[in-house]
């Protein structure tokens, strides 16, 4: 199966990857922890990166779909694969379909974990990492509207809301039921 998780920073997606991910036995894969380690080892890619991480900009497409190609190319990643952070523009989404058609494969389900911005200044605030400033957090929300929302009409037939505030363990009821019934629905 393959999963897309979309939604505004802090609306939880990391945290639900991660369970998505063992209970389905598929690889979790999120942008942002790519770019963080690599910006930890010094890479030429983390270089190029920081500046927009630090700022809660988007990292040019070119470099973004460069690393996701690479790495869903990875062995691990045949069987399928959970997305969490990408794609975030229509380019992406775009570079995303050529390099599935390539393979003869497909998306099954984009969830969207939906969550008003106030509460999800709260939660950033006190996750604490090095971009939860709350400037940052601001521009982060705001690249997230101009840039992320207009995906949820791209991917109109694939989507299923999650109501993203509340407990983790209620929202991963949720996420799962969604999925069960996104997947029920296809042909
Ligand atoms: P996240 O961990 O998903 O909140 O991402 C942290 C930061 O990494 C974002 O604020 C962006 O600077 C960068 N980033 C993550 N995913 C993408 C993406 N798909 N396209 C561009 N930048 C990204």
């Amino acid at each position: 199966m393959r999963i897309i998780l979309t939604g505004p920073p802090g609306a939880g997606k990391g945290t639900q990857a991660q369970s998505l991910s063992s209970k389905l036995q598929l690889p979790h894969i999120s942008t942002g922890d790519l770019f963080r380690s690599h910006i930890a080892e010094g890479t030429d890619l983390g270089r190029r990166a920081k500046t927009f991480l630090d700022a809660g900009e988007l990292v040019p497409d070119e470099v973004t779909i460069g690393m996701v190609v690479e790495r869903l190319a990875a062995d691990d990643a045949t069987a399928g694969f959970i997305l969490d952070g990408f794609p975030r523009t229509v380019a992406q989404a775009v570079a995303l379909d050529e390099f599935l058609a390539e393979q003869l494969i497909q998306i099954n389900a984009v969830l969207d974990f939906s969550i008003a911005d106030d509460a999800v200044v709260g939660r950033m605030l006190a996750r604490g990492r090095a971009d939860d400033t709350e400037d940052v957090i601001r521009r982060r929300l705001r690249v997230y509207h101009d840039e992320t929302r207009p995906l949820l009409d791209y991917y109109s037939a694939l989507l299923v809301s999650v109501d993203a505030d509340g407990e983790v363990d209620e929202i991963y009821a949720r996420a799962i039921g969604a999925l069960s019934e996104r997947v029920a629905s296809t042909p």
